[in-house]
């Protein structure tokens, strides 16, 4: 291989984390750039009327159209698999555009789905407001019951679908368990790892069938741009995901996926770090007697499972306002570094409240019932330093009396 591309996974593969993050799936141009470089175009042109009716055809390999490829996005692509350990990887415009396509490519009329109550709220509304006009039907559980999972399974179940992380009450999934039990009955697992990254938790090294990303939280990590990315074996990719992609349009710009590109080179950096300090943050308000929910926290009920399948726990978590909504709220308004914002993975710390904003949609007794309580706030920790931050917080504290 030259040093010019680094797109044979051959190759690739074989890097450790921080090379591939950096270097797979750069191909340079004839300039020889050093960064990658940004193919803005739509089209593509051809030497010969025969040179792109053989590309058509697919007797010859080449770009024709961005909504099908595109040079940048498949850098993008390449480097999301080769440090997912995955074979194949397709980028979307946006997460909810990666979880919708990977649910819809692959289930038909008359098929359920098991999912993990505790979810984004979107997935929750593709569920509920999508897939069952179409006739797919499915089973919410929580997912940190392993029984809950086995009951859960009809003959005509397809799809497994949960978070882990999940967003916001940090409830974890045993992946080993979960996807163990669908490779057991034929089932697909579809895991959306948005909170972790491959950088802190790698599903399919558990059996997970599809990972699914919310490009947009830790890869960009800057808040800048919106992408989602669907990770699979190269046969899932090619027979189920791509046709249905190809077809209906969910993909991303190649700026957005360049954005996401550049993120990535200091994903394994800035994860661990902003890992690190969301844990310092977390023990500092648990020592002052808050209620927190941490997986990297002894006092989670699931850190035992979180030390079996994370590095480490992410840069987000949640606590609570003893006085509820109010002094919640509150508390937000009382930050002076800190911002108020339904964002999370950047790397500026971003403090939103659940109940009111992404979590809202799903009415009082869903929250109920995926455990978000009115008190609830869900932090993002950044790359600022942790001891400003503990000020911001503790001086926050203090003016709304806790
Ligand atoms: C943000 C998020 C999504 C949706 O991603 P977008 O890029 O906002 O469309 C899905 N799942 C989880 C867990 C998320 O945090």
């Amino acid at each position: 291989m030259k040093k010019t591309t680094a797109t044979d996974p051959a190759v690739t593969r074989n890097w450790r984390p921080a090379t591939q993050a950096v270097r797979a799936g750069t191909h340079r141009s004839e300039h020889g750039e050093t960064s990658e470089a940004l193919y803005l175009t739509s089209g593509f042109t051809y030497d010969s009327a025969e040179e792109v009716a053989a590309r058509f055809a697919g007797e010859a390999s080449g770009m024709q159209y961005s909504r099908f490829r595109n040079p940048t996005v498949e850098m993008l692509q390449h480097r999301i698999a080769a440090m997912e350990g995955a074979e194949a990887c397709l980028v979307q415009a946006s997460g909810m555009a990666a979880m919708t396509s990977s649910l819809l490519a692959m289930l038909s009329a008359g098929d359920h789905v098991v999912a993990g109550r505790a979810a984004f709220g979107s997935c929750r509304w593709i569920l509920d407001n999508v897939l069952n006009r179409f006739g797919i039907t499915h089973t919410a559980i929580d997912g940190t019951d392993n029984a809950a999972w086995e009951a859960a399974i009809r003959p005509e179940t397809k799809a497994f679908f949960f978070e882990t992380p999940a967003n916001p009450t940090m409830d974890l999934v045993d992946l080993e368990f979960v996807c163990g039990l669908a490779r057991s009955k034929g089932i697909t697992t579809v895991v959306d790892n948005a909170f972790a990254t491959p950088v802190l938790q790698r599903p399919m090294d558990f059996g997970a069938d599809v990972v699914a990303y919310s490009a947009t939280k830790l890869m960009d990590g800057q808040g800048r741009v919106m992408a989602g990315a669907v990770c699979a074996s190269r046969q899932w990719i090619e027979e189920v995901l791509s046709p249905f992609q190809r077809n209906t349009g969910p993909i991303a710009a190649p700026f957005n996926a360049w954005v996401v590109l550049k993120g990535l080179e200091t994903l394994p950096l800035r994860a661990p770090a902003q890992s690190a300090s969301a844990l310092t943050v977390a023990r500092h308000l648990e020592e002052k007697g808050l209620r927190v929910l941490h997986p990297g926290l002894p006092s989670h009920p699931q850190h035992e499972l979180c030390q079996r399948q994370m590095s480490a726990a992410g840069p987000i978590f949640a606590f609570f306002a003893p006085g509820g909504q109010s002094q919640a709220m509150a508390l937000c308004n009382a930050l002076e570094l800190i911002d108020i914002s339904n964002n999370i993975g950047d790397s500026k710390s971003l403090m939103c409240h659940p109940a009111s904003t992404t979590h809202y949609n799903m009415g009082a007794e869903g929250r109920a019932e995926a455990g978000i309580e009115d008190g609830m706030l869900r932090l993002n920790v950044g790359l600022e330093d942790v001891e400003d931050l503990i000020d911001d917080l503790d001086r926050a504290l203090g003016t709304v009396g806790i």
